[in-house]
């Protein structure tokens, strides 16, 4: 290091007393503070079970935020009184065990204190010579060893598997038309791109279907089996079809572990059709591909190692807190071919903190972005992926239970097959209105969240078991529950 470099160090420190900072005026006071928070958030975890799944935010903590932009600083201390008051109390639920609504993943605690790192370290991952990128990298290369991926895959955290499907198909549609579609949109395009996912697909297919330009109108939906799997039969006669009328198919979504039940597509026969048919074989492994983690799911995913992309979600059933969505793609030119842009600012060095060819930016729409990948791989180098994939394998094995409890059950009724930890089910005899009403009063009661879902035309209850911190007793005491609530209803009827 350069002299002058030193002095101007030392120079430095003696300009630091006029200084407009923000950090704290009394760093032990806020040291005290803040340990007080960080053992309130512990024991906010570890008493989980002793409060309600959900509470509805009270008027008083809805008023809290209606303030005026505020001049005046505020002691911290009063700041954290509004979070413990109004905000912890009324969360989204899914820490609780007997939070079984829509897919939510109910994060550890080592997630949470990856997030005071990476909330401290403050660093900004979409590009640049750091540890944030080289942490990513092993996130690219440990998604490609679990789902059988080569060596030279790329792969990028985004907020969720929306985004990370929405980055998928842009790659699709640029390896389909050339890279100058970036330039020249849609319009020199002389035949129409069509997509194909199945019936069940979540419903961000069809939205990055509208944001991708091409139109949702161009999504083909098609049919599945009792067990709601794509029908690659259907599949290769809609190719057919399309390709007779002048339409140039470009990409196949599959899901492996749909919304609705968790159903898994036939990833191999699609695998199949899409190589014979040269398109973009995508898999929307938001549910389900973090399932190959545990030894006796991995089977169920065959054919997922042929894809040309795969969007996960570490915030589900990875456990990981909110948000952590993921992208890997094959062909790691392909992925850089779509989003790369040259900037004067953003120019590369063979050396300094330009350094790097690749950068996050460069695979990606974001260009400033937090440090996702730190909570991610501190959960999995801390718990290790068998117990990860352990706790994936033990909702199936509850998801089942509960199935098995309810078809023993004289008023419930199993509305689809419980392919993974999904289950959907309705009550004899009850019309879409008391299925509404059941749901609702159960999440009221602060007893249970189950969600709902309408298959075949038909409201049902769901339950989506995703929580590592659910137990039998936990699915007993549901069915319990349920019990009494029907049992209270026909009091009433009766009354
Ligand atoms: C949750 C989910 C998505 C959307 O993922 P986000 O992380 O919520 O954006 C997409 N597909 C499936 C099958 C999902 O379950």
């Amino acid at each position: 290091m350069a002299p002058d470099v030193k002095q101007g160090r030392a120079a430095a420190s003696d300009a630091a007393d006029t200084s407009a900072s923000l950090d704290p005026v009394n760093w032990d006071q806020f040291r005290e503070i803040a340990h007080g928070l960080l053992d309130d958030m512990i024991a906010h975890i570890e008493t989980i079970r002793q409060r309600p799944v959900w509470q509805r935010p009270t008027d008083e903590a809805r008023e809290r935020f209606t303030r005026p932009l505020p001049n005046e600083p505020r002691d911290l201390d009063d700041v954290l009184d509004d979070v413990r008051t109004h905000i912890m109390p009324f969360a989204t639920g899914n820490l609780h065990p007997s939070f079984m609504g829509w897919v939510h993943g109910a994060g550890t605690p080592i997630g949470m204190v990856a997030e005071i790192v990476a909330g401290g370290l403050n660093m900004n991952c979409g590009g640049r010579d750091h540890a944030g990128l080289a942490v990513e990298q092993q996130i690219v290369r440990w998604m490609s060893e679990a789902l059988g991926y080569p060596d030279g895959a790329s792969g990028l955290f985004l907020t969720g598997s929306s985004m990370a499907n929405f980055a998928a198909l842009t790659i699709a549609k640029t390896e389909a038309l050339g890279q100058s579609v970036r330039e020249t949109g849609l319009r020199n395009c002389d035949r129409e791109l069509v997509a194909y996912t199945s019936a069940e697909a979540h419903s961000c297919i069809a939205q990055a279907m509208q944001l991708s330009g091409i139109g949702s109108a161009n999504l083909r939906t098609i049919a599945v089996d009792d067990a709601g799997r794509m029908l690659p039969d259907t599949l290769r006669a809609a190719i057919e079809q399309d390709r007779a009328e002048g339409f140039l198919p470009f990409l196949v979504v599959g899901t492996a572990g749909t919304v609705n039940t968790g159903a898994i597509d036939p990833l191999a026969e699609i695998a199949e059709i899409a190589s014979r048919e040269s398109l973009w074989f995508h898999v929307d492994g938001a549910i389900g591909a973090l399932a190959v983690l545990s030894g006796s799911l991995r089977e169920l995913f065959k054919g997922i190692e042929r894809s040309a992309s795969v969007a996960l979600d570490f915030h589900k059933w990875g456990q990981v807190p909110y948000d952590a969505g993921f992208l890997l793609v094959r062909d790691g030119d392909a992925h850089k071919r779509a989003f790369a842009q040259p900037a004067a600012y953003l120019q590369r060095a063979d050396r300094g903190l330009a350094a790097g060819e690749t950068w996050p930016c460069d695979l990606g729409p974001d260009l400033s972005r937090g440090f996702r990948a730190l909570k991610t791989w501190m959960t999995i180098e801390a718990l290790g992926t068998d117990r990860i994939g352990g706790s994936i394998a033990h909702t199936c094995m509850l998801a089942r239970h509960l199935a098995e409890r309810l078809e023993r059950h004289p008023e419930f009724q199993l509305k689809a097959p419980v392919a993974l930890n999904i289950v959907c089910f309705g009550i004899r005899g009850a019309n879409s209105e008391f299925v509404r009403t059941l749901v609702s009063d159960l999440q009221e009661s602060g007893l249970a969240a189950p969600s709902w879902t309408t298959l075949n035309g038909e409201l049902v209850v769901r339950c989506a078991i995703v929580n590592h911190r659910t137990t039998v007793a936990d699915i007993d005491s549901f069915v319990g529950t349920l019990d009494r609530y029907l049992d209270d209803r026909a009091a009433e009827g009766n009354a």
